[in-house]
Parts: structure tokens; C-alpha cells; sequence
């Protein structure tokens, strides 16, 4: 741009200068030069008066060129990185007993690069020919390798003195068909793996195979685009962890950063049927957030029902048939243009972001274009989000019971005597242990010992209200936190648990048992105010229960 300038200018002094010197005037080349130096003169003044108008197209140009150039996706790694942390922290809720590590494969260098670690001792670089690794890596399924002092752990973990009993995961990592790295889950002692804690991690690695794909492809859309800085600033301010919300104020943001609205409407549908309007932003008479309406014959589910994007300046004639959510509101509330686009899912739409103006104007292919994007990067966010919402929800829970494992019941029992503390409330805590239980495995098998203790959580879990916390606490010990309430109403809550499995006739398989169990109980501040003395007196209450024959209840002593 500045060169041309030069150039015009360099032009219209030397032709002004040989007019000038020239002598003879109404020569043929006079004429010519004068031509030039009227041309030059008018080029130069328009460049210097309106450098907008004549500079219009090369500045849109250059926007996308440097846009394609300098595609910004730090923030897409980041957010990479994010997710392996996050999927390391799982594997710890999972169990604390395990060790976890990514090593994602490395050709230039010939080995494995670690991707991020738990805090053990995991090498950062190990080479190619690992035994181990290539075990893994070699296999489809996750294996389970116990220590074998020729194996060369050293590579992985460094020197150190072996028991014998340790023992490692292997879950190979996909991408595109292609096994890319692995995760190992290391443990001291083989007795800590399950099978359960086994296919939730599974399901973990799954989530980093999916999170690679998304990434990818938002990495091809995001290349060419350069409205990438802030759909990349949505990502880096989101967590898996965060909740909706979060994501949904984000999106009001950047909309109101780039699109020209009266009314902003995001839906999403789990069943293809109706959805819930979960965002809005303008006008709010019409429909507003946390409404549901159906997706049939309505503009606001055109989107998601055709799973492609809808643009129209003018929707009541070309879709005559539709109201807006619900019948008759078309003629009540006078919007003409409209830009709605899917979030899609795998194939189908699981909902739709909706842009609508009162005039008749509209939306460009740049607005198309970027709200397109906008929906992948939210429908990718939120797949991410209900994946590790069902891995965590798993992690927190038993297997066999489903009520809440030991570890969560801790962290929700430090939770809710924070809670009694700052507002004065008392806590019951009910320990609870089967009475002989062993003779039931004994004499008809340990499945059938798993069906009575699936029933025994039903029944306490059915007898307790939904503000309590319910807890698998040991192999057939359950614990119960009675939130807001003390001593004297505990009691009836836990007699009733105590009567009812007394009552209960456990039939299966032409096996008809019954059972009693223990119960003791301590409160939250009477007998005691941290987690540790609150459980270890509610125990021996328990254990009082025990020898006076159990079937029953005892309470703390202070
Ligand atoms: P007590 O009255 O003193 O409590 O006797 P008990 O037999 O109930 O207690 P003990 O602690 O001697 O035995 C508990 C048994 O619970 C031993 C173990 O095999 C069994 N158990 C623990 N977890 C499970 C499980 O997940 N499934 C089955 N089927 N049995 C389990
Ligand atoms: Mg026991
Ligand atoms: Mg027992």
C-alpha cells in the first residue's frame, strides 16, 4: 500500500517537474504527459483524501490472509493439556491407591513422552523399545502386567526396591484407528485392582480419544477463521468440571461480541421431541429461559429437526406453516430474520443456538459461518461435560450398591459437618454391619452374598430422605448421615432400617434367607465434632450392638 503511494508520487513530481521545463507546449508528447500527471494527481489525492475507499478491498483481504497465517491455537492446546490433567485427577478418585501416567507415542525421538503425571515418580521420556509399553501398546484391550524384574520398569519408574506384588494397567489410547500412546494405572499391591475401577478408567481413555478427534476437527475449522482468538478464549476459560452455566454465559458473551440481535435463544433436546431453552439473551416476553416447548412445527426446532443451518430475512413466508415456540405466537411478536444453527451430536442435533431480528435483514455468510463454528465448539464442550459428568458419577459410586463408595462418603461427611458448623445444625451418623454375614457366603456363594447386599442397600437407601448420605463403608458395612437432625430423631430413622431388613424375606434362586443387622450411633456436636471421632464412636456403639446379640441399635457414649 505504501509503495504505491510512492510510486504515484514519485510519478506526479516528475511530470510536473518536465512540464515545467519543457518548452515547447502543444506537443503531441506534452499532451501525453499531461495526461499522466492529471491521472497521477487524481490517484494521489484520493489516496491521501479517502485512503479508506481505494484501500477497502486489500484490507479485507489481509485480514484473512493474516488470519490464515497465524491460526491461534495455543489456547486449543491448553485446553488439551486441561483435559489430560483432568483425566489424571479422575483416576485418583477412582482410586486413591493408584498411580497414573500418559505417554503419548514420540517418533522423532523414538520413544514415549509423558503427557502429565500423578505425583509419582513416572520417567518423562522412555525409549521405543520398552518391553512393557509395547505390550500394551500392541494390544487392543487394557492388560493387567504384575512385576517381573526383566521387564526393565526401571525405564518407566527409575530406580527403586521392588515388593514383588506391584502391579500396572496398560490401556492403550486411539486415535483414528491408530493406537497413539498409553495410560498406565500403577499399583503397589495387585489386591487394589478391580474389575469395576477397571472399565471406568476405560471409559477415561475413551473420553481422551474423543477429546483428541474434537480437537482436531476444531483445530481444521478454527484454521480459517479468524474469529478463532475468542471461540479459543471459551474453551481456555472452560473446565470439563464447570458446570453449564458457566458455559452459557460465556456464550451470551461472545454473542453479543459478534452478532447484531434482538433476541438470542440457545435450546437443548435429549429426545428429539421437545427441548428446554437453557439461554437467553434481548427480548424475553416471548419465551424465556427454562421454558419447554416442542420442536414440531416450531422455527425454533426447524434447526435441530433438519439438522442443518436455517437463514431467512423473511421466515414467515418461507416457512408459512411454523409459529415461533408455541401456536399463535407468530402474530404477537413481529421478528423477520432469523440465523439458527444445530449443535450437533455424532449425526443428530442435540440442540440449537438462534439469532433473531425485529427488521428484515439478513444475516451474512460471516455470521454463518461463525455461529456454525460457535455450535461445534459448544456441542464439543458439552459432550466433554456429560462424558466426565457419567465417568465421575461412576467413580463416585460402589459397583455392586451404587450408593456412595467410602472415599466420596468421607468427603461428603467433612462437607456436611462444615455446613453444621456454620449454621449450628446437629448431625447423626448411623454405622451399620451385617450380622454373620460370612454364612451367607458360606453356605450358598458369594453371588448370592452379592444379591443380599444389593437388596440391604435398597431397603436403606429407600428408608432414609433424600437429604442423607448413604454409604457403602466396607465390604457389608453401610454408614448413614442424617443431615439436621439430632440424637432423639436419629433414633426412629434407624430403628426403622434395623426392623425393616429384620423383616425382609431375601428370595432368590429358591434361597430364602434372612438377616440382621447392627447399628450404632453417634451426634455431630454431642458426642464428638470431627469426621474420625465421630465415626470411631459411632463403631463401638456398633460393636456394643455385637455382643448383646446384634439386631439393633446403641448409642454413643460421651
Ligand atoms: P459379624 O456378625 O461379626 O459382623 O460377622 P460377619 O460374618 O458379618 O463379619 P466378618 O467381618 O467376619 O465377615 C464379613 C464378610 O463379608 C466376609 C466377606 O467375605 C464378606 N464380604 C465383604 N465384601 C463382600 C462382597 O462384596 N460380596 C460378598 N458376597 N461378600 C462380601
Ligand atoms: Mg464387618
Ligand atoms: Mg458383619
Amino acid at each position: 500500500m505504501l509503495f504505491n503511494r510512492q510510486i504515484s508520487a514519485i510519478i506526479l513530481f516528475f511530470t510536473i517537474l518536465i512540464l515545467l521545463i519543457y518548452p515547447n507546449y502543444n506537443n503531441i508528447m506534452i499532451l501525453i504527459i499531461k495526461g499522466i500527471a492529471i491521472g497521477a494527481l487524481a490517484i494521489t489525492f484520493t489516496r491521501y483524501a479517502f485512503p479508506n475507499i481505494l484501500n477497502k478491498k486489500l484490507l479485507d483481504k489481509n485480514i484473512e490472509t493474516d488470519s490464515q497465517n497465524i491460526p491461534d491455537l495455543s489456547a486449543i492446546q491448553s485446553h488439551y493439556k486441561k483435559l489430560i490433567e483432568q483425566i489424571i485427577d479422575l483416576v485418583s478418585v477412582v482410586n486413591p491407591k493408584y498411580n497414573t501416567a500418559i505417554y503419548m507415542t514420540d517418533l522423532e525421538n523414538s520413544g514415549y513422552k509423558k503427557q502429565n503425571s500423578s505425583n509419582f515418580a513416572f520417567k518423562d521420556f522412555v525409549n521405543i523399545n520398552n518391553i512393557m509399553i509395547s505390550k500394551i501398546i500392541k494390544n487392543n484391550k487394557p492388560i493387567i502386567i504384575k512385576y517381573n524384574k526383566d521387564e526393565s520398569w526401571e525405564e518407566i519408574f527409575g530406580e527403586k526396591t521392588w515388593r514383588g506384588s506391584e502391579v500396572i494397567i496398560g490401556f492403550p489410547i486411539k486415535y483414528s484407528d491408530k493406537t497413539v500412546g498409553c495410560l498406565l494405572v500403577f499399583s503397589n499391591h495387585f489386591s487394589s485392582i478391580n474389575d469395576n475401577d477397571k472399565s471406568i478408567i476405560e471409559k477415561l481413555v475413551g473420553v481422551i480419544t474423543k477429546g483428541m478427534t474434537d480437537l482436531e476437527e476444531l483445530d481444521l475449522l478454527l484454521a480459517d477463521n479468524y474469529f478463532s482468538a475468542r471461540i479459543n478464549n471459551l474453551f481456555d476459560q472452560l473446565e470439563v468440571k464447570s458446570d453449564q452455566s458457566e458455559l452459557f454465559e460465556s456464550i451470551r458473551g461472545i454473542c453479543r461480541a459478534f452478532f447484531q440481535y434482538d433476541k438470542l435463544t440457545l435450546i437443548l433436546s435429549d429426545n428429539g421431541k421437545n427441548a428446554k431453552i437453557k439461554l437467553v439473551d434481548g427480548i424475553r416476553e416471548d419465551a424465556d429461559e427454562g421454558q419447554d416447548f416442542n420442536l414440531d412445527n416450531s422455527l425454533h426446532g426447524l434447526a435441530v429437526k433438519k439438522n442443518k443451518l436455517i437463514n431467512s430475512n423473511s421466515w414467515i413466508e418461507n416457512f408459512p406453516e411454523l409459529y415461533r415456540f408455541f401456536p399463535g405466537d407468530k402474530e404477537k411478536f413481529n421478528f423477520m430474520s432469523i440465523l439458527s444453527s444445530p449443535i450437533k451430536s455424532k449425526e443428530s442435533s442435540i440442540g440449537a443456538i438462534t439469532l433473531e431480528r425485529l427488521k428484515s435483514r439478513r444475516y451474512s455468510k460471516t455470521d454463518e459461518k461463525l455461529l456454525e463454528l460457535l455450535c461445534n465448539t459448544v456441542s464439543t464442550i458439552l459432550v466433554w461435560q456429560q462424558e466426565y459428568y457419567k465417568v465421575h458419577q461412576s467413580a463416585m459410586h460402589d459397583g455392586l450398591t451404587g450408593l456412595l463408595n467410602h472415599k466420596t462418603f468421607l468427603d461428603r461427611f467433612d462437607e456436611e459437618i462444615s455446613r453444621a458448623k456454620r449454621f449450628n445444625h446437629n448431625l447423626g451418623l448411623v454405622v451399620l454391619d451385617l450380622d454373620k454375614f460370612k454364612v451367607v457366603n458360606d453356605s450358598y456363594g458369594h453371588l448370592h452374598g452379592d444379591y443380599v447386599l444389593k437388596e440391604v442397600s435398597n431397603i436403606i437407601a429407600e428408608n432414609v430422605r433424600a437429604i442423607d448420605v448413604v454409604g457403602r463403608y466396607g465390604g457389608e458395612e453401610f454408614a448413614v448421615l442424617l443431615v439436621n437432625t439430632d440424637i432423639e430423631a436419629c433414633l426412629p430413622l434407624a430403628q426403622r432400617i434395623v426392623d425393616k431388613i429384620a423383616e425382609k424375606v431375601f428370595l432368590k434362586s429358591g434361597i430364602s434367607l434372612k438377616i440382621t443387622i447392627s447399628a450404632g450411633m453417634s451426634g455431630f456436636p454431642l458426642h464428638a465434632e470431627s469426621v474420625r471421632e465421630l465415626i470411631s464412636k459411632a463403631d463401638n456403639a456398633m460393636y456394643v450392638t455385637k455382643t448383646e446379640g446384634g439386631n439393633g441399635i446403641s448409642i454413643a457414649t460421651n
